[in-house]
C-alpha cells in the first residue's frame, strides 16, 4: 500500500480537529488498515494520549508528540514561554519513523493553518514541508463558509493538496438552514469534496463513535492512489515523444512519471522517492517546492500571469533585470531575456553578429567555438556546437563556424594563430567558462578563461560566455566568470535563473554592444528578435525570489564545506577499477567510466553503460542521467549533508554493481 500522511487541520480553534481524527482512525482501522496519528505541538490537553490509547496505538507518545507545552496559548507563545525552541528536525524525524510504521498518518495540527509555530514558521509551513494532504474540520454553522473558503485558499496558495472537508456538529444543530446548506455550498464553491458531517456524540467511546460515523464519513476519497489516471504509463507511450530519447527503447520500459517533489526529491506517481542528483536536469537549486519560490510564483499569479515584452513592459522583468545587472560580472548593463539556454546563446550570437554589421565593421562574419561545446539545440547553437553525435547529422543545414581543436591550453594557443591571421573575419567565440558540462564535465586548467579574455580583446573579437549550467552557484561562485575575474561581453544565463521553476532566460551585454544598436528608427538596425514569452512576468517572479534567497541563506557561503565534502568522498571512486577519472568543479561532477583504468580504454557507445549505472541507481532511489560514459552528479545546492552521503554511496555501489 502506498504511505500517505493527512494532516488534519481547523478553521479555528476548538472545531473538533481531535474528533475527526479519531473518527477517521477507526474507520480506516475497521477496514483493516494500519493507521498511526502524530500530534507534533500540543499546547495543554490530552489530545495525543487519547488518540494515541483509544486508537490503541502502541508507539512511544515522544515520538507521537515530540512537543509540549502546559498552557493553552499559541505555539509560538506557550513553547516560548516554556523557554522551549521547537526544532523541526526533531520534528521531521518523529515524522519519518511513524511514516514508516504506518500505512497511513493522521496528523493532528494546532488551531488553523496560520497559527505560529515560532516567529516565521506557520502550522501552513509545517504540512507542506511534511508534504501532507490536507483534511479541513469545519464547524457547522453560521460563517462557516467564510472559514473553510479562508482555509482552502490559503492551502491552494501554498500547494498543499486539499483532499476533502468534515463537518462537525459539536453543537447539534443539523437541522438549522445554514446548517443544512453550508456543506454543498462549500462544495460548489471551492470543488474540494464533503467527507461527511460527524454528529453530535454522545461520549467517545470507540463502539459509539464508530456507529455514529460509518456511513455518514466517506474514507474512500482518502484511500484512492492520487489523482493519478492508472493509465497514465500507457497514454505516455501513446501520446509522447520525449526529448534527447530513443523512443523505440522508451516504449518497451514503463516510464517513471513524477508527480510531486520535495526538497532534493522527486516522488512518482506510485509515491515513490527518489534523490534529485541532477536537480532536473542542472536546473533545481534551493529544492523542489520552496516556499518563497512557490508564495512568489502565486503572488504574481494573482497580479498577472503574461503580458507581452514586445512593446511594453512589465514589474518583475524590470526589478529582475536590475537585480542581474548588480551581480553579474561588472561591466554588464543590459538584459535581453528569452525562455531557455538554447536561445539566450542564439540571441548572444546574433547580438554579437549583428554588433559588426551595424558599426561597419562587414567582414566580421565567423563565430569561434571549441571541440566538445554544446551550446542547445537551436540553429544557432547548433551551429556553434561540436558535438559531433548531437550535431553531425545537421551539418547540412547550420551556417559554418570555426571549431577550435584540443582543449585547455591547446585552445588558447590555436585560438591566438586564428586571431592573428583572420580577427578581422572573427565575430567572436563561445565558451563555457571552467566546465564543459555536456562534453563530459571537462575542467579547464586555472588561467584559461583569462586568457580567452584577454586575447578576445587584443584581437577586438567578443567573448560570449555560455553560463547556462554554470550559472546560479553550480561552480561555488555566483557565475563561473567570477573564479577569474573576467567580464565577458555577452553572457547566457537560464537554467537555474528561476530556481529551476520555469523556463526563462537571460543575456546580458555592456553598454558598447547595446549603443551599437541606438541608431534612428529608419536605418534599421534595430535588434529584430523577440519570442511571444519573453520576460514572462510568472518567471520573472520565481528568479526574484530564486536570487532573494541566495542572498538571504547565504547559499554560497553554506556550499563551501558541502563542496569539500564532495571532493573528499569523491576519492573512493577511484576503488573502483572501472572509474576512469573523477572530475569536480564545485557542484559539478563527472565520473567517468572505462573499461580499464590503466590503458585508459572506454566503453563501447553501444553498452550503454552510463545508462546502465543510472538505471540501477534509480532502483535504489536515486534519479540521474549520464553523458555517454560520464555519470553527471549535479544535486541541488540545497541537499543536505546526509543525501548527499546518499547520494555518493548509492552512485557509488550503482557503478560497482553494474561494472564489476
Ligand atoms: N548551454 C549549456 C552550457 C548547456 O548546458 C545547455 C543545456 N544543457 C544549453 C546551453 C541549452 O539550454 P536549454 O536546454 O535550456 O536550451
Amino acid at each position: 500500500m502506498v504511505k500517505k500522511a493527512f494532516f488534519i487541520t481547523g478553521t479555528d480553534t476548538g472545531v473538533g480537529k481531535t474528533t475527526a481524527a479519531f473518527a477517521l482512525g477507526l474507520l480506516l482501522k475497521d477496514k483493516k488498515i494500519d493507521v498511526g496519528v502524530f500530534k507534533p505541538v500540543q499546547c495543554a490537553g490530552d489530545d495525543a494520549l487519547f488518540l494515541r490509547e483509544s486508537l490503541d496505538i502502541d508507539d512511544p507518545i515522544e515520538i507521537i508528540n515530540p512537543y509540549f507545552a502546559p498552557e493553552p496559548l499559541s505555539p509560538h507563545l506557550a513553547f516560548a514561554r516554556q523557554k522551549i525552541t521547537i526544532d523541526r528536525q526533531k520534528i521531521f524525524d518523529a515524522f519519518q519513523a511513524l511514516q514508516s510504521r504506518h500505512d497511513i498518518l493522521l496528523i493532528e495540527g494546532a488551531g488553523g493553518l496560520m497559527v505560529p509555530l515560532s516567529k516565521d514558521y506557520l502550522v501552513l509551513d509545517l504540512v507542506r514541508d511534511l508534504g501532507a494532504e490536507l483534511i479541513i474540520v469545519s464547524r457547522l454553522g453560521l460563517g462557516t463558509i467564510n472559514h473553510t473558503l479562508l482555509t482552502v485558499e490559503q492551502a491552494r496558495g501554498r500547494g498543499i493538496p486539499v483532499k476533502g472537508i468534515i463537518f462537525s456538529d459539536a453543537g447539534g444543530k443539523t437541522k438549522g438552514v445554514a446548517e443544512k446548506t453550508n456543506p454543498g455550498a462549500i462544495k460548489a464553491l471551492c470543488g474540494v469534496p464533503v467527507l461527511g458531517t460527524i454528529p453530535k456524540l454522545k461520549n467517545l467511546k470507540a463502539a459509539h463513535v464508530l456507529r455514529q460515523c460509518r456511513g455518514r464519513i466517506d474514507i474512500n476519497p482518502l484511500l484512492r492512489r492520487g489523482d493519478v489516471p492508472a493509465h497514465l504509463v500507457q497514454m505516455d507511450r501513446q501520446y509522447v515523444w520525449h526529448p534527447f530519447t530513443q523512443m523505440k527503447d522508451w516504449v518497451q520500459d514503463d516510464p517513471l512519471i513524477i508527480e510531486r517533489g520535495e526538497g532534493s526529491y522527486l516522488i512518482d506517481t506510485e509515491g515513490r522517492k527518489y534523490l534529485d542528483g541532477v536537480s532536473s536536469l542542472w536546473v533545481n537549486v534551493h529544492g523542489h517546492r520552496h516556499k518563497d519560490i512557490d508564495r512568489a510564483i502565486t503572488d504574481q499569479l494573482h497580479r498577472i500571469a503574461h503580458s507581452t515584452f514586445l512593446g511594453l513592459s512589465n514589474v518583475p522583468a524590470v526589478q529582475l533585470a536590475a537585480k542581474l545587472v548588480k551581480i553579474a560580472p561588472k561591466g554588464l548593463k543590459k538584459v535581453f531575456y528569452s525562455d531557455n539556454g538554447s536561445t539566450a546563446v542564439e540571441i548572444g550570437v546574433k547580438m554579437a553578429y549583428q554588433y559588426w554589421q551595424n558599426t561597419g565593421r562587414r567582414s566580421k562574419k565567423t563565430l569561434v567555438h571549441l571541440a566538445n561545446s554544446y551550446h542547445g539545440d537551436t540553429m544557432g547553437s547548433v551551429s556553434v556546437g561540436g558535438i559531433d553525435l548531437f550535431h553531425r547529422v545537421y551539418k547540412g543545414l547550420i551556417f559554418k563556424t570555426i571549431g577550435l581543436p584540443g582543449q585547455g591550453w591547446e585552445s588558447v594557443e590555436a585560438f591566438e594563430r586564428l586571431l592573428k591571421k583572420k580577427a578581422n573575419s572573427i565575430v567572436g567565440i563561445v565558451v563555457e567558462p571552467l566546465i564543459q558540462g555536456a562534453a563530459g564535465m571537462i575542467v579547464w586548467p586555472k588561467g584559461v578563461l583569462k586568457a580567452f579574455r584577454r586575447l578576445s580583446q587584443t584581437y577586438e573579437v567578443f567573448l560570449i560566455a555560455d553560463e547556462v549550467a554554470t550559472g546560479f552557484g553550480r561552480t561555488g561562485r555566483m557565475f563561473a566568470c567570477e573564479h577569474e575575474g573576467v567580464t565577458p561581453d555577452i553572457l547566457c544565463l537560464a537554467k537555474g535563473l528561476t530556481g529551476g521553476y520555469l523556463p526563462l532566460a537571460a543575456t546580458l551585454t555592456t553598454q558598447k554592444i547595446y549603443d551599437g544598436f541606438v541608431f534612428d528608427y529608419q536605418d534599421q538596425k534595430t535588434f529584430f528578435h523577440g519570442h511571444t514569452y519573453t520576460a514572462n512576468p510568472l518567471a520573472c517572479a520565481a528568479a526574484l525570489a530564486n536570487l532573494e534567497i541566495f542572498e538571504q541563506k547565504r547559499v554560497l557561503e553554506k556550499l563551501v564545506p558541502k563542496i569539500k565534502y564532495v571532493a573528499q568522498k569523491l576519492q573512493m571512486f577511484y576503488n573502483l577499477g572501472s572509474v576512469g577519472d573523477v572530475r569536480q568543479k564545485g557542484f559539478m561532477v563527472g565520473i567517468e567510466l572505462v573499461r580499464d583504468r590503466k590503458t585508459q580504454e572506454p566503453y563501447a557507445w553501444e553498452e550503454r553503460i552510463g545508462v546502465r549505472v543510472c538505471q540501477e541507481a534509480r532502483k535504489q532511489g536515486v534519479i540521474l542521467r549520464p553523458l555517454g560514459n560520464v555519470i553527471v552528479l549535479m544535486p541541488p545546492l540545497s541537499i543536505k549533508l546526509n543525501e548527499l552521503d546518499t547520494l555518493l554511496k548509492i552512485t557509488y555501489r550503482a557503478i560497482e554493481a553494474v561494472t564489476k
